[in-house]
């Protein structure tokens, strides 16, 4: 039996907000780390795997939605536009 039979479709959406909100604590805490300007007990080394691990998490409920193929090509399409409109804003790009 898959996830999304069992508990459905809802509550992986649910697992993923719960999921993706901790990915950015993740960021902003491995940023912190980084920076030093407001000092974190955490070391940069742990932060970082860390962040990995709610990267791991997200990506996880990503696979449990069981996207289409289509829905995945949609996803890869937008994100190779997005990646080449923030190289253009920042001058990398120029076209
Ligand atoms: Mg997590």
């Amino acid at each position: 039996m898959k996830i999304v039979d069992k508990i459905g479709f809802d509550e992986i959406l649910l697992q993923l907000a719960e999921e993706a909100s901790e990915l950015s604590q993740a960021a902003l805490k491995l940023r912190r780390a980084r920076m030093g300007i407001n000092p974190t007990p955490i070391t940069c080394e742990k932060a970082n795997l860390h962040l990995l691990e709610e990267i791991a998490d997200v990506t996880l409920c990503f696979g449990i939605l069981n996207l289409s193929d289509t829905e995945f090509d949609y996803i890869e399409h937008t994100a190779k536009k997005k990646y080449r409109r923030w190289k253009k804003r920042l001058g990398i790009d120029k076209e």
